[in-house]
């Protein structure tokens, strides 16, 4: 057989788990990752059949349970998280309803903050309570809030921290304690911030979900999940609902998602060091009339992103000076920034929140997350940032 992988005498860094942890050579000794692209797996008597079956044998029996290149990812997320365990799944939405219904049943009750992403607040919202799991949702940043909402039958707390679009940012540690003394799990969907800049389970949360067709990807190519948490999470709770239901990740999007992770480190960082200078030049300008970046000293809980953020992160939400026309005029003018409702992505992205990933959202509702119809997120992507900012400004001169 090949030599083992990676030392197991001493502790690695990051940057270099990210590149060889989890590798699955086939007997060929290819240097990249090996794709499986196989549902199902032979075995090589009935008897040997039985074992893997009856779990003597810990080998893989079927793709919708598990597969080597899944398992790749799967460890090389795990070691980045510093997890005990974690499942991928197929979307980053299949993540989050896995994270929430595999560990709650009719009776029990989930709190969550507002501010979420859209299809997350559908499934706190509307599809928790149509199976009996009732659901509060309540201001993220007040703490009393939580508290208040808390009752006997609470199992889970549901929280993104950043906020999408608003990058309003949550206490993780302080929300955790009070999910604890509840008796509840808190749940913390690390998108925005990444598993570079953000930890959540070194905070004190139980579970982290990602869509990791955002940065983990980071070039658009494939949708994917993944849900982290203890041992006793993953094979109580989130095993055998993952393994009954099928929403499982592709081997081949699997294998993007594992290249991927080489470069997240790398690209995160770049991201983040162009949006800081982007966030600069558009928080003094005249057509900017409110701008929130995690990495600015004007940010409004810039103690707390200190205290639980590495670093700002690759998303800035602004206002610009008006309403939707004025809004609608910057984007079409962009050249270089795409418009798209992705983010994390190597290729800029605006979004127009209130026409696109809020608009199911009633305008009360959007209004009270701070979503206006002059709101616009940009994703910063990898292209050199002059070209970026020459964009930007020229666009703000057409509003
Ligand atoms: C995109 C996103 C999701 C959903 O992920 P998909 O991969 O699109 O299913 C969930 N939460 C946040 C914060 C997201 O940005």
């Amino acid at each position: 057989m090949s030599r083992p992988s990676l030392p197991t005498d001493r502790p690695l860094r990051d940057a270099t788990r990210l590149i060889h942890e989890g590798e699955a050579r086939s007997g060929f000794g290819e240097m990249s990752e090996a794709m499986y692209l196989t549902s199902g797996f032979a075995y090589d008597t009935m008897e040997a059949a039985e074992a893997r079956f009856d779990g003597r044998d810990p080998g893989f029996i079927y793709s919708r349970f598990s597969n080597p290149t899944v398992a790749t990812f799967e460890k090389r997320m795990i070691a980045l998280e510093g997890a005990e365990a974690g499942r991928a799944t197929a979307s980053g939405m299949a993540a989050v309803t896995a994270s929430m219904l595999c560990q709650v049943k009719a009776g029990d009750h989930v709190v969550a903050a507002k501010a979420l992403f859209g299809s997350c607040r559908y499934v706190v919202e509307d599809l928790l309570p149509r199976f009996g799991v009732a659901s509060t949702l309540v201001d993220g940043a007040d703490l009393d809030q939580w508290r208040a909402a808390v009752r006997p039958e609470t199992k889970a707390f549901f929280i993104e921290t950043p906020t999408n679009p608003t990058l309003e940012v949550y206490d993780i540690a302080a929300i955790a304690g009070i999910a604890h003394e509840a008796g509840a799990r808190l749940v913390v969907d690390n998108v925005f911030a990444t598993p570079i800049l953000q930890k959540p389970l070194t905070l004190g949360a139980d579970v982290v979900v990602y869509s990791a067709t955002k940065h983990i990807d980071g070039q658009g190519r494939t949708l994917g999940g993944m849900v982290l948490g203890s041992d006793q999470f993953v094979m109580d709770h989130l095993h055998n609902f993952l393994r009954q239901t099928g929403p499982s990740l592709s081997p081949f999007n699997a294998w993007t998602l594992a290249k991927g992770l080489e470069t997240l480190s790398l690209r995160v960082h770049a991201m983040q060091a162009s949006a800081a200078k982007i966030a600069d030049v558009l928080a003094v300008h005249p057509k900017v009339t409110k701008l929130a970046y995690c990495g600015r000293a004007d940010h409004p809980q810039a103690a707390l992103v200190a205290k639980q953020m590495a670093g700002g992160g690759t998303l800035i939400t602004f206002r610009i000076d008006g309403a939707k026309p004025e809004a609608f005029r910057f984007g079409n003018a962009l050249q270089v920034v795409k418009i798209s409702n992705n983010l994390g992505d190597a290729k800029s992205i605006l979004t127009h929140p209130a026409t696109t990933t809020h608009q199911r959202l009633a305008p009360e509702a959007r209004a009270e997350l701070g979503i206006t119809d002059a709101t616009l997120r940009l994703s910063v992507g990898l292209e050199h940032v002059d070209d970026l900012l020459e964009d930007v400004e020229t666009a703000l001169k057409a509003v």
